[in-house]
């Protein structure tokens, strides 16, 4: 079967290949992908900028497909079901991390698409524990963005909580921010979004969906621009981000982080102290993520489909890569 394949370590490296089918082992269903998010941190696995990948890899983690066959002891799903799955791959199992349901924190986990083979190809071998049964008005396309809403229902539900009446400001104008934005609105919050000059587009897109306000990052840092927000979420991986989030959070406000970067941030951090902030990270997700964020989709709370901008087959995979990486777009899916 054809698969979008990182083959060695090292700037580029990434093609198409044919690779072996797959059976399911005991306790794992193989699902037939039906659609395949690019993420960011695959733009950082092509570019080498991402810890700990192993090589030859498939990529890919943000998927939703049907599952095509079953292996011994699987109970909860059945050959024909139309499901979501989550990123872990592997946890142990063992931990306190994985004993206490924080198993996204598992220092063993292995994730789809840089520690275990993942989604941009025909079939995936997934564990009966992170698949999640899809209503039927879920549809396929959006299911495949049930990842990346899985994140910020976590970090802004789980890890941080948001207040109706509060300002949140997004930072960062990509799909994490912008279902950041969302949520928040849904939360009873004011929202703004402020984005690079390059993502102009996104933050359009960020105030047709309903964003209070959106601006420019320079437009934030001139004199004039409000700086006491409630809560800042920080969706982007750029460093300077974190010195900027700081100085737009009210005293006793909070900073959520959720984006992905391996850059170091250089900031005044009496910051933090000077004005009480709370700073609270949050990677990844766990089940009640999950199924929160598929009855949003399911009760229609948050439309993800405006955010699938370019839908590509596998034979694509580089222009869907280069969509992704120009920041035209919102979400690119591969439909395998
Ligand atoms: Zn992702
Ligand atoms: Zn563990």
């Amino acid at each position: 079967m054809d698969a979008v394949v990182k083959s060695e370590k090292g700037e580029g490296h990434v093609e198409l290949r044919d690779v072996p089918e797959k059976s399911p082992p005991a306790g794992a269903a193989l699902v037939r992908v039906g659609a395949a998010g690019i993420c960011g941190s695959d733009l950082m696995i092509l570019h080498d900028r991402f810890p700990g990948y192993k090589v030859p890899v498939v990529m890919g983690h943000e998927f939703a497909g049907e599952v095509a066959a079953l292996g011994d002891g699987v109970r909860s799903v059945s050959v024909g079901d139309r499901v979501a799955c989550e990123t872990h791959a592997y946890v142990c199992g063992r931990c306190a991390y994985c004993r206490s349901g924080a198993y996204n924190l598992c220092q063993e986990r292995l994730g789809y698409g840089y520690g275990v083979d993942g989604a941009f190809t025909k079939h995936v071998v997934v564990r009966e524990a992170i698949m999640h049964r899809l209503p039927d008005s879920v549809g396929m396309r959006d299911a495949a963005l049930l990842e990346p809403l899985s994140v910020v229902v976590n970090a802004l539900t789980a890890n941080a909580r948001l207040s109706p009446g509060e300002s949140v400001l997004v930072i960062g104008p990509g799909p994490i921010g912008v279902l950041s934005a969302l949520l928040a609105k849904l939360a009873g919050c004011a929202v703004t979004v402020v984005g690079t000059e390059r993502s102009r587009r996104r933050l359009e897109l960020a105030a047709s969906m309903g964003a209070d306000a959106v601006l420019t990052v320079d437009e934030a840092a001139g004199p004039g621009f409000e700086s006491a927000f409630d809560s800042v979420v920080i969706a982007t991986g750029e460093p300077d981000a974190f010195e900027a989030a700081l100085k737009h959070c009210r005293p006793r406000g909070q900073v959520v982080h959720v984006g992905e970067s391996t850059k170091r941030a250089s900031f005044t951090f009496s910051l933090i102290e000077r004005k009480n902030i709370m700073v609270q990270g949050s990677f990844s997700h766990t089940w009640p993520a999950w199924e929160r964020a598929i009855s949003l989709l399911r009760d229609g709370k948050v439309d993800v489909s405006r955010l699938i901008t370019h839908r590509f087959p596998l034979r694509s995979w580089e222009e869907g890569f280069a969509r992704a990486e120009s920041r035209e777009g919102m979400k690119v899916l591969f439909e395998p």
